[in-house]
Parts: C-alpha cells; sequence; structure tokens
C-alpha cells in the first residue's frame, strides 16, 4: 500500500527510468545518491549503471522490501532514515544526485542538497511541475523567486522533460518534469558575503507585491541604508524583487554591506539560504 503522507507516488514506466538514466549521463564507477528509493523500480536502473548507490528511505517497510530485492547487490546501501536531516557528510564524494523525489518535502530537500555545494557533480531530479518551473525561472516571470535564486547562483538548471501523472502509481494529483542541476565551479556571481546576500534575497522576496524598500524594511532592513544601497547599487526604488537579476541581488548586497566587496569570488561556506 502506497502512504501519500510520505509522498509515495510510485514509478510505473520503464521508460521514464531510462530517461531519467540517461539525462543523469551516469558513468561506471560514479556513486550516486538516491532519495526515495521506494519499490526500487529507479534503484535497479542504477546500480546497473553505476558504481556505488547510497539510497536513504524513510518508510521501515519499503527498506525491508529494498533490503529483500538488492541486499545482494555489492554496490548497494541503504539508509533508513530522513534524508531532510540526513548528514551527507557520510556519502562519499564526489555523487550524483538522482531521485524522483518525495513532493511534501522537496524544497527543504533541494536546500540542504543544494548546500552539498561541489561535493555533488550533478543532479538529476523528478519534482512536482511547479517546482521544476521556480527552479529554471528568469527575473520578470511569475515563478521567479528564493529557489531560483538559490539554485541559479550555484548550479546551471535545466528542464530536461515533462512526464505525466498516468507514469506513477497512485496518480500525483500535481504534474512532474525532471530537472537537471550542474553546480557551478564558484557561485554564478562573486559576493563579498554570501549570509548577507541570502538575507537580501529573502527579504526582497518576503513580500512579492511590495517595491523593494518597502519588503526590506518589513524584514528589518533599515530604511536609510537600504535607499543608500539601492542608489549605489543603480536599482531604482520603485522595482519588485521579482525583476532583479542574480546580479543585481549580489550588487545590491555588497552596496549593503558594512566590509569593502571582495572581488575574488570566495564566498563564506556557512551559507543560510
Ligand atoms: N523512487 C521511487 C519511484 O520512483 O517509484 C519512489 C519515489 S516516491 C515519489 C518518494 C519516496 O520517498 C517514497 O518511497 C517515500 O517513502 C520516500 N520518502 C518520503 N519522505 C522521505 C524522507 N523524508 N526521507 C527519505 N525518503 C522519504
Amino acid at each position: 500500500m502506497a502512504r501519500p503522507p510520505l509522498g509515495q507516488n510510485f514509478l510505473i514506466d520503464k521508460n521514464i527510468v531510462r530517461k531519467i538514466v540517461r539525462a543523469a549521463q551516469l558513468q561506471p564507477g560514479e556513486t550516486v545518491l538516491e532519495v526515495g528509493p521506494g519499490r526500487g523500480i529507479l534503484t535497479e536502473a542504477l546500480l546497473d549503471a553505476s558504481g556505488l548507490v547510497v539510497a536513504i528511505e524513510l518508510d521501515a517497510a519499503l527498506c525491508g522490501r529494498l533490503r529483500e530485492t538488492f541486499g545482494a547487490r555489492p554496490n548497494f546501501r541503504l539508509i533508513q532514515g530522513d534524508a531532510v536531516t540526513f548528514d551527507y557528510a557520510q556519502v562519499p564524494s564526489p555523487f550524483l544526485v538522482v531521485a524522483n523525489l518525495p513532493y511534501y518535502v522537496s524544497t527543504p530537500l533541494l536546500f540542504r542538497l543544494l548546500d552539498q555545494g561541489r561535493r555533488v557533480d550533478r543532479l538529476v531530479l523528478m519534482l512536482q511541475e511547479e517546482v521544476a518551473a521556480r527552479l529554471a525561472a528568469a527575473p520578470g516571470s511569475r515563478e521567479y523567486g528564493v529557489l531560483s535564486v538559490a539554485a541559479q547562483f550555484r548550479c546551471d538548471v535545466r528542464l530536461a522533460f515533462k512526464v505525466p501523472a498516468s507514469c506513477f502509481r497512485p496518480s500525483p494529483k500535481v504534474g512532474s518534469a525532471v530537472v537537471a542541476l550542474t553546480p557551478l565551479a564558484r557561485p554564478r556571481v562573486a559576493v563579498g558575503d554570501e549570509r548577507l546576500f541570502f538575507r537580501v534575497v529573502r527579504g526582497s522576496f518576503a513580500h512579492r507585491r511590495k517595491a523593494l524598500p518597502n519588503s526590506l524594511r518589513d524584514e528589518g532592513f533599515d530604511a536609510a541604508k537600504t535607499a543608500a544601497a539601492l542608489e549605489k547599487a543603480g536599482i531604482a526604488p520603485r522595482r519588485r524583487a521579482e525583476t532583479l537579476s542574480i546580479e543585481e541581488f549580489a550588487a545590491l548586497t555588497d552596496a549593503l554591506s558594512p566590509g569593502p566587496p571582495r572581488s575574488d569570488g570566495n564566498v563564506r561556506k556557512d551559507v543560510l539560504y
């Protein structure tokens, strides 16, 4: 029995599994992390195509079934646990993430996975279509937001293909899509204080319909300092967060930052999204 609260919409279409594995461009010796292996339809293909598969599954009954099916495969490691709180330092890097994610926790999972930085070579993820669109969204679109900036700051993002609900049992109520993310060697833009950058991005989007100074003020930024920083960064104060490029968020952050902007691209590691 599938457990809907755990986002258990199992893939039943082997053609989609092949397409996911092809999108991941798996090489024989590579390590793959799979979040939510479920009944193992994707796991089996990953085991065939890679060096090691580390799979994290929350559901104890499914873990029992996975151990029975794949326990004898030498390149299979199963972790029974919660992928949202899992310590990813345990996975030997570099690794790929290939997964049909449980949709109810896809956003916190994405932030955790993006936080792994260059420990992850690439990510090929099935997501609800709306989240996939947010990841790839450009400034000016309705979908553009914190998730878009966070993903594109660190990764190249490509919408690979859509997947109809009929490819799952039970069928999800939302559309699905596969997204490929490739972490960049360095963040897309150099910014002096990465923690402040994400505070600015979150604060700017906290009240999407308001102009930037008002949204930032409501999130605790000093109004006079914000006005001066917007001017310094060449950003008109009437603009709203959804119109700003990642470069403009970085310029605004550096203008708000008490210290001089750094130009070497070496950013702090303690990112707080
Ligand atoms: N990979 C399988 C497939 O494609 O058929 C199952 C995908 S299903 C969408 C999501 C899976 O994630 C389920 O097996 C569910 O039990 C598991 N899951 C849900 N929440 C989880 C969590 N917090 N950590 C790890 N696995 C989780």
